[in-house]
């Protein structure tokens, strides 16, 4: 399975699209949801699920777009980003909204994701496994991690989250919720953040 990244205005978050034959997933439509209907279009699946890895408006900004184009899509986020703040969409009203649990395997267009709740960037930040992929939102980036001191943040919990991505057994392909990929091996061994990590 091989992720496509669609970076979008206005913060440049990464929109993740996986095409598995006719349907597929969406992961982080942030701003321009045209952009995002087009390049479904354009690779040839029909969405059957959005998934956020967190609730920060560079993130969902999108959602409202698609929606309007599938209104029965399901929006899996975690309730812990779920709520009448900041930018969203009041989620609860919303019959789309799924939550995400800790722990839970999600089986979706034929493709099987496990969900990490990975909070500390937000309360609700969620980490998605895939195959021989890991999704990481705000959570983990290239050489850097993301920040703990916006509303909801905790860097204490931040810390934890990312001690528990680092103890994942074997490797992964890391996609972040910004700028480019990396490995799991890679950040291990080279992001100044994992290596200050409590063990
Ligand atoms: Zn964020
Ligand atoms: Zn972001």
């Amino acid at each position: 399975m091989e992720p496509r990244r669609l970076p979008l205005p206005p913060l440049g978050a990464n929109c993740y699209l996986l095409p598995n034959g006719p349907q597929g997933l969406v992961i982080d439509p942030g701003g321009t949801p045209e952009a995002v209907l087009s390049a479904c279009q354009r690779l040839g699946f029909q969405p059957a699920a959005i998934l956020l890895t967190h609730g920060h408006f560079d993130h969902v900004g999108g959602v409202a777009g698609v929606l309007e184009r599938w209104p029965e899509l399901p929006v899996y986020c975690h309730p812990g980003d779920v709520g009448d703040d900041p930018g969203d969409f009041t989620w609860q009203k919303r019959p789309a909204w799924k939550p995400l649990e800790e722990g839970q395997t999600l089986a979706l267009a034929g493709l099987e994701l496990k969900i990490l709740h990975t909070p500390g960037h937000s309360p609700g930040s969620c980490c998605f496994l895939l195959e021989d992929c890991l999704f990481t939102g705000d959570t983990l980036f290239r050489f850097s991690v993301g920040r703990s001191d916006l509303p909801g943040g905790d860097a204490g919990q931040l810390a934890a989250s990312l001690t528990r991505l680092a103890a994942l057994p074997g490797d992964y392909r890391v996609f972040p919720g910004h700028d480019g990929p990396t490995t799991l091996d890679q950040e291990r061994e080279h992001n100044p953040y994992l290596q200050t990590l409590p063990v």
